[in-house]
């Protein structure tokens, strides 16, 4: 059983229908989800976020995690009886069970200091779920694409990026927070920070979006054309097949670096809470739905919005389209410093690094700006 669920974790493409795969492969991916659930439920202090915690209500992940376990229990016990892929879905019933005898949705959560190091699989279980359930729905739904199957090639490289992370996000959230304070605390202005605070909601999320633009811009210009910048970012743009789970395809420290300096604008010019977690939504629904598999041009808007459309233009090979579209909110940002990809080709024809260079796999990717050689030829990496 193990050695076919390895091969099945190794393996791509579409799952044959009407043998049980389809719903073994969703009773695995509940049951494992319940089973994180219920170690996080165990140990609050070291598996929880809590900038999340804080936000959401315990009873309603309880019902959600009850609701997941008798699907995927129920989809599994049937699978055995029919002999549907038995050997998956006994996989996933067993889950079920151990995850049942570690006290399941009930698990008692008692007072527990906050201030422990952590591992946000919280935050890992839940922006799975949800945004698996989300998107895998768009793409089904306006897919460009059709024939791309959930399971690409690669997909389980960026399921590790997205894994680890989320994972890593009390970490992330430490370094950039000590970053920001250590090199930009010396320029808040009280002046400045009092004024952009009392703006409404809607005037301060729009101006913190052109500004947190206006700065990634920027930042994406010196990642494409600094050669040692382009290392990291080059694991961003070696994703050959676009979906919703191709964005999370980032090397650790380009996140960090990129979050630190978006931070730092936004932290000089003092926005509100509420304008800061409005657009915290915005920034996680764009950043996956950009790079999703999906037909979204907008029309005469996409000169002024960034689409699906715009960013996989920015994820081309073609070479009118290299160094170009570097925007993550508004489309007119490239086309006012003209940057942007003017193309009679209503879609790209390949993803990727021109040449190809980036190795597959993650921990390959974690050091390959730090062992890249750097001069492969017949590309744009030999100017680099
Ligand atoms: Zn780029
Ligand atoms: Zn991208």
């Amino acid at each position: 059983m193990l050695s076919r669920l390895r091969r099945l974790t190794r393996s791509t493409g579409n799952l044959q229908p009407g043998q049980g795969m389809v719903s073994g492969v969703i009773a695995l991916a509940l049951a494992s989800m319940c089973f994180l659930g219920v170690l996080a439920f165990h140990f609050p202090q070291y598996l929880t976020t809590p900038e999340l915690r804080h936000n959401y209500d315990v009873a309603i992940i309880r019902q959600l995690m009850f609701v997941a376990l008798v699907m995927a229990g129920g989809l599994s016990l049937f699978n055995i009886l029919f002999q549907r892929s038995a050997w998956l879905a006994a996989a996933a019933f067993s889950l079920v069970l151990l995850t049942a005898l570690l006290g399941g949705h009930k698990v008692p959560v008692g007072d527990f200091a906050d201030g422990t190091p952590y591992i946000g699989l919280d935050w890992f279980i839940l922006d799975l779920l949800g945004s698996a359930l989300i998107f895998i729905f768009i793409e089904k739904l306006f897919a460009l694409r059709k024939d791309q199957p959930i399971f690409r090639p690669e997909w389980q490289t960026d399921f590790q990026h997205f894994a680890v992370n989320h994972m890593l996000v009390g970490f992330m959230l430490l370094a950039t927070n000590l970053l920001v304070h250590r090199f930009f605390g010396w320029a808040a202005n009280d002046g400045v920070r009092g004024w952009v605070a009392s703006l409404p909601l809607w005037g301060g999320l729009l101006l913190l979006l052109l500004v947190s633009d206006l700065v990634q811009y920027w930042l994406h210009r010196a990642y494409h054309q600094v050669p040692w910048l382009w290392r990291l970012h080059a694991v961003h743009h070696s994703v050959k097949h676009m979906d919703w789970l191709a964005g999370s395809r980032l090397h650790l420290l380009e996140v960090l670096l990129t979050r630190s300096v978006v931070l730092a604008a936004i932290f000089l010019l003092g926005f509100s809470k509420e304008v800061i977690d409005a657009y915290i939504v915005i920034v996680g629904f764009q950043a996956v739905f950009n790079h999703a598999n999906v037909s979204v041009r907008l029309g005469p808007l996409r000169y002024l919005i960034v689409t699906p459309n715009f960013h996989h233009w920015h994820h081309s090979q073609d070479q009118e389209a290299l160094d170009r579209n570097y925007a993550a909110h508004f489309a007119f940002i490239d086309h006012l410093f003209g940057t942007a990809v003017h193309s009679a080709n209503p879609w790209p024809k390949r993803y990727g690094v021109l040449g190809d260079y980036v190795p597959n796999g993650f921990w390959r990717q974690c050091k390959f700006p730090f062992v890249w050689n750097g001069i492969q030829s017949g590309d744009r990496s030999a100017e680099r």
